[in-house]
């Protein structure tokens, strides 16, 4: 059964959603004060994080970031203001998913399921024959060797496929250049690190909205790259 996690001040709010969740069979836990939720969202396990951005005393992004730093679980973050939403998905920080208050709990649960399914395709991937990824708004068909970006199909290199779907395969997981070129390359090798930085350029350019800011693909000053899920 999956077990979620939801971080929400309101508590009326809280208990409808756990109503609903709990009538599709999930197993869920409220937390109504910001740190201790965003204590025990990391010190368990839990399936999927549902965060409310406005608590008292602390800040969600905050509990967002932290949470994404350490765990591997889809965040839907659950915002009042309307206006806010594109603001708060520009700062890309790290949430699978937003939805805005008042949302129908139906709604809550279809995004709900939709995430985990997506999770468990991503990284329970062993016993699956799903050739395909999809992280937010990229779709990486691995059976035809293509890239889609929100819906438009990029084309790729084969090494730039390759390297974005060998990140993409390991979610939030810092590579360096040295490994991924060893990775990629391999013996075949004509090059060196370098040609990393550049098809990591010329990936951004297809898949980020901007490039100065990279959603999909972050640099770790010092250490290499990692694929931001
Ligand atoms: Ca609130």
């Amino acid at each position: 059964m999956n077990k979620i996690l939801i971080i929400e001040d309101e508590l009326a709010i809280a208990e409808l959603e756990k109503d609903y969740l709990e009538l599709s069979d999930f197993q869920v836990e409220v937390e109504t004060d910001g740190e201790t939720g965003a204590k025990k969202a990391l010190e368990n396990d839990y399936d999927m994080l549902i965060l409310d951005l406005l608590l008292p005393g602390v800040d969600g992004f905050d509990i967002c970031r932290k949470v994404r730093e350490k765990k591997d679980m889809p965040i839907i973050m659950v915002s009042s203001k309307n206006d806010d939403i594109d603001k708060i998905r520009g700062l890309g920080l790290g949430a699978d998913d937003y939805i805005t208050k008042p949302f129908s709990p139906s709604e809550l649960v279809a995004r709900v399921k939709a995430h985990l399914s997506r999770y468990s395709r991503l990284v329970g991937s062993n016993n699956n024959d799903n050739e395909c990824i999809e992280i937010r708004g990229i779709m990486i068909d691995k059976t035809a060797r293509r890239v889609f970006v929100d819906g438009q199909e990029k084309i790729f290199t084969t090494k730039e496929f390759d390297l974005l779907t060998f990140l993409a395969q390991n979610p939030n997981h810092v590579f360096t250049k040295e490994e991924l070129f060893q990775k990629i390359w391999g013996m075949e090798s004509v090059g060196d690190v370098a040609t990393v930085t550049v098809h990591i350029k010329k990936i951004r350019e297809k898949v980020e909205r901007d490039t100065s800011k990279p959603q999909y693909i972050e640099t770790i000053w010092g250490v290499g790259y990692r694929f931001k899920i």
